[in-house]
């Protein structure tokens, strides 16, 4: 099955994308394959362009995006038809085609994102590749990589990198113990306590909150903890995901993600150390 997004551009998997007849009856001249490996062994009329691109968390897509658009935008002004695929044709092709719509029609990324799942209704870009498209919207639908949306992903890219590698190496904890002992010095703010609900035991200040999830700076349901606290430590074991409970009382706090969440407000925030605002009560400094 071969999805016309729009005249001349078709989205689809990598079944479809060796499927000779198919391509034929589509009249694709161009397949753009943007996936980990190349297509391989079509030969044959039909040029293929390939891009490589893995579907995770870490991949830069806003860094491809500009020449996958070229390569669509050149295709559909000479009135041929291009095929954009992956390997499953919902994430990573989805992503690229989603970018070329925004940026052609002039579209915000939300109504890019409605129009293609119009057309094909299982596409889901993988939660990275989301918030990169977001950051792509920020830069105009360039890249900017001068911009401060684009030195704020490359700092997500660096922490994710520097947290894995801590995980696997099993001293996560030790590196956040060095830094918290410099950062000793630091001038003692004014700060909202935050106390279970249930037990009301204090649980954190807003010194430990991430800020654009901070007290009033976002109608949203959550807060987020920049890191795990010590109190944390211990239930957390070496688990990628899991619950966040009251170290007096057990009672449910929020959940912890060290790969990242996309919040219920649309941002996504990795590592996500989630505290759902209903369950803490929170008081200002007098
Ligand atoms: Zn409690
Ligand atoms: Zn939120």
């Amino acid at each position: 099955m071969m999805y016309e997004i729009e005249p001349h551009l078709y989205l689809s998997n990598i079944t479809a994308a060796k499927n000779q007849q198919l391509l034929q009856q589509n009249i694709i001249s161009i397949v753009l394959t943007v996936d980990a490996q190349p297509l391989g062994g079509s030969g044959g009329e039909i040029e293929n362009i390939y891009i490589e691109m893995n579907d995770d968390l870490k991949t830069n897509l806003v860094e491809k995006l500009p020449q996958c658009i070229d390569v669509i935008e050149d295709c559909v002004m000479e009135k041929r038809n291009i095929l954009v695929h992956c390997h499953a044709g919902v994430s990573r092709s989805a992503s690229v085609v989603i970018a070329y719509v925004m940026k052609s029609r002039g579209l915000s990324l939300r109504h890019a994102s409605d129009h293609v799942k119009s057309r094909k209704q299982d596409v889901m870009p993988n939660p990275c590749f989301m918030y990169q498209l977001q950051v792509f919207e920020k830069m105009g639908c360039k890249l900017e990589k001068e911009s401060t949306f684009y030195k704020e992903l490359m700092v997500k890219f660096d922490q994710q990198e520097k947290i894995s590698q801590a995980i696997n190496a099993g001293d996560y904890w030790s590196i956040k113990e060095q830094e918290s002992a410099s950062n000793n010095n630091k001038e003692i703010k004014k700060r909202i306590t935050y106390k279970c609900r249930s037990c009301r035991i204090l649980l954190f200040t807003s010194e430990a909150l991430s800020e654009d999830h901070a007290e009033n700076a976002k109608e949203c349901t959550s807060l987020y903890l920049l890191e795990p606290l010590d109190w944390m430590k211990k239930a957390m074991n070496a688990d990628i995901q899991g619950k966040i409970n009251c170290f007096k009382c057990s009672g449910k706090l929020g959940m912890f993600n060290w790969s990242g969440r996309t919040c219920s407000c649309g941002m996504w925030i990795t590592p996500s150390f989630q505290v759902q605002k209903s369950r803490v009560d929170h008081s200002f400094p007098k």
